[in-house]
């Protein structure tokens, strides 16, 4: 059972974690490039404790999922502005972001020498700038992963920064953040961070250390995530939510991930439709032919005994198998009214080079069966 595990220098959970970042970026550096949504109002606080700490805060607000040109426009700002660490506050976009551009004020050159699949795929030679995540949705896991997923919109996919350097030096998870998140997003991400404990628990990379997280993180979202979306005040709710979703984040840095992420880069590269909701869409069908492929061409492969564990986790019912999870799944996503991809204009006539992008798709390599075509073929009819 050799591996590796890798994550942020240090983790910082628990209702008002976000109190600590200030105190903890003085020691990082003095003039701070601060990331953050659309909404930059809500790191209005954050802010004012930097500033009560003696640094200096750039802003700079993302809107949407970044694309290289946001990255290297931004770097150029941040260069500008002298800064010399970087903390964002926002869901994946904004920590992704904040990732890149930490890298970008320590390495020379612009993002497409460093992206993999659609860049020169350079690896980052110098150690990013100090880094500090704060997420305020509860899905990506990103404040703890090694990649930063950056739009190319010419392209039409997504491609991944990746390097041990992109680790934040410092992840705080504060529940609170996560407490106004309305109904729809809690929904999308949530799902996106169910995924990403399933994935990594099939993936070819599994390893013990995050089978722990992944079984711990499945249970916990399993009755969380109903509860946080039926009422968002819930707070032990959201916190099991944010637990839930730095498992999976801790999971899939070390683990990989599988087909559902091999489809989010070019669906979600090619059509205006969000990681998670993207991730939601997929993620039945994707067990569903997994679990068809494994029984038709590996029967003994130890996936399926893992996807029957899922259903146990997801269900707490210990006769689950396979097909139970699927259904809970299922049942779940009609609940929270998840759209099919064809709401975001993906139409059949579409699948084939959506399939033969997602092939290429480095979150692919981890998935529990080499699919064919045909498989991801109807994998993707069933989610449009
Ligand atoms: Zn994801």
């Amino acid at each position: 059972m050799p591996f590796e595990f890798s994550t942020a220098s240090r983790i910082v959970f628990g209702s008002g974690a976000a109190g600590e970042v200030a105190s903890a970026a003085a020691h990082m550096g003095h003039r701070v490039l601060l990331v953050t949504g659309e909404r930059a109002q809500r790191a209005a606080p954050l802010a004012r404790a930097l500033a009560a700490a003696g640094l200096t805060a750039a802003p700079l607000p993302i809107s949407g999922e970044p694309a290289i040109g946001t990255i290297a426009a931004g770097s150029v700002y941040a260069r500008g502005e002298a800064c010399d660490m970087v903390i964002a506050l926002g869901g994946g976009s904004a920590i992704d972001a904040g990732k890149a551009l930490a890298a970008m004020l320590t390495n020379p050159g612009e993002p497409l020498d460093y992206l993999e699949v659609v860049g020169r795929g350079q690896p980052l030679r110098a150690p990013s700038a100090p880094f500090i995540a704060v997420p305020t949705t509860a899905g990506t896991g990103s404040e703890v992963t090694r990649n930063a997923v950056l739009a190319a919109p010419a392209r039409g996919v997504k491609a991944s920064l990746r390097s041990p350097f992109l680790l934040p030096r410092m992840a705080v998870v504060d529940p609170e953040l996560t407490l106004d998140l309305p109904p729809a997003l809690t929904a999308s991400t949530g799902l996106d961070a169910l995924t990403q404990l399933i994935e990594p628990y099939v993936s070819v990379r599994a390893n013990p250390m995050t089978d722990l997280y992944a079984v711990e993180g499945l249970r916990t979202a399993a009755s969380a995530l109903p509860r946080a979306w039926e009422n968002g005040g819930d707070r032990e709710a959201r916190c099991g939510m944010c637990w839930a979703s730095l498992l999976g984040g801790l999971s899939l840095a070390n683990a990989g991930l599988g087909a559902v992420h091999g489809f989010a880069a070019p669906v979600g590269g090619m059509f205006p439709a969000p990681h998670g909701a993207v991730c939601a869409a997929l993620l039945a069908p994707s067990i569903e032919i997994n679990v068809k492929a494994l029984r038709q061409r590996a029967p003994l492969h130890p996936a399926l005994a893992r996807y029957d564990e899922v259903a146990r986790l997801l269900t707490g019912r210990p006769q689950a198998a396979a097909q139970d999870g699927i259904e809970w799944v299922a049942t779940l996503c009609r609940r929270f009214e998840i759209p099919p991809l064809s709401a975001y204009g993906v139409q059949p006539a579409h699948i084939p080079v959506l399939v033969s992008r997602a092939a290429e798709a480095s979150s692919m390599k981890g998935n529990s069966i080499q699919l064919t075509s045909e498989e991801l073929e109807e994998m993707l009819s069933l989610a449009i």
